[in-house]
C-alpha cells in the first residue's frame, strides 16, 4: 500500500494514526485495538467492518 495514503488515513473512531500490518493486510488502531481490513488495496475504514484485537472484551459480551 502507498505510504502517502497511510499518512493521510486516520482511525474513524478516535482520529488517531494507524499502523499498517503488511502481512495481515490490515490497518491497526492501537488505541481502540481495532484492525481495519484492506480489500483489493483499498482500506475499509468502517468501524462495523473492523476486527477487534481485544478478544477478551469481545468474549465478555453475550450478544450478537
Ligand atoms: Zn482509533
Amino acid at each position: 500500500m502507498d505510504k502517502k495514503l497511510l499518512d493521510i488515513l486516520v482511525c474513524p473512531v478516535c482520529k488517531g494514526p494507524l499502523d499498517y500490518d503488511k502481512g495481515a493486510q490490515e490497518l491497526i488502531c492501537p488505541r481502540d485495538r481495532l484492525a481495519f481490513p484492506i480489500r483489493d488495496g483499498i482500506p475499509v475504514m468502517l468501524e462495523e467492518e473492523a476486527r477487534s484485537l481485544d478478544a477478551a472484551a469481545e468474549a465478555a459480551e453475550d450478544g450478537g
